[in-house]
């Protein structure tokens, strides 16, 4: 029997600092060039709120918006099936 996982990317909002590292690395690994507006990843920045993270549906969960984010605010977590 055959075991899979399904990865999923949980969002610490608290302590996203708005770098938008995240949006670059999405960028890059899909259209090799770096890019805010073609990441998978959206991070918005309401005036003198925290920013809130959202993610498109092309989103593939491939967790490397979150092995870049170097503030904690993206957390992969591999989930058994
Ligand atoms: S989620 Fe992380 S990498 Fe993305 S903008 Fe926030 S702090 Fe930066
Ligand atoms: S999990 Fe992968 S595809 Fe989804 S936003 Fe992060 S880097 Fe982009």
């Amino acid at each position: 029997m055959s075991s899979k996982t399904r990865r999923k990317i949980i969002t610490h909002e608290e302590q996203c600092v708005g770098c938008r590292i995240c949006q670059l690395w999405c960028s890059y690994q899909f259209t090799g060039k770096f890019s805010f507006s073609k990441a998978f990843i959206k991070i918005e920045e309401p005036y003198g709120l925290e920013p809130k993270i959202s993610f498109l549906e092309d989103c593939t969960t491939c967790g490397q918006c979150a092995d870049h984010c170097l503030y904690g605010a993206l957390e992969k977590i591999e989930e058994g099936m």
